[in-house]
C-alpha cells in the first residue's frame, strides 16, 4: 500500500516502470491484453506520472484490440 510519502525507492521503481512500460512496443503489445479497468489504472499511472501521450497511448491500443468499451469512461469515481 502506497501511501502520500513516495519514498526514493518507490521513485526510481516508478520510473523505471513507466520508462518500460511506456515504451510504445510494448504498450501495443500489452494494452490489447489487459481489461478495461485495467487499461484504465494503468493510464491513470501514467498521466499522474506526467506522460499523458503514453496513457492516451494504452487507452488507443486498448480500444483498437477490443473495439469501445467501458475503458473509454473518463467518469472518475474514486
Ligand atoms: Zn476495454
Amino acid at each position: 500500500m502506497i501511501t502520500e510519502t513516495i519514498t526514493p525507492e518507490l521513485a526510481t521503481a516508478l520510473n523505471k516502470f513507466i520508462k518500460a512500460f511506456g515504451e510504445v512496443d510494448t504498450v501495443g503489445d500489452l494494452a490489447p491484453a489487459l481489461s478495461c479497468v485495467e487499461v484504465d489504472y494503468m493510464a491513470d499511472l501514467f498521466r499522474a506520472a506526467g506522460q499523458p501521450e503514453a496513457a492516451d497511448a494504452w487507452k488507443a491500443d486498448h480500444e483498437a484490440a477490443e473495439g469501445p468499451c467501458d475503458c473509454t469512461d473518463t467518469d472518475d469515481d474514486e
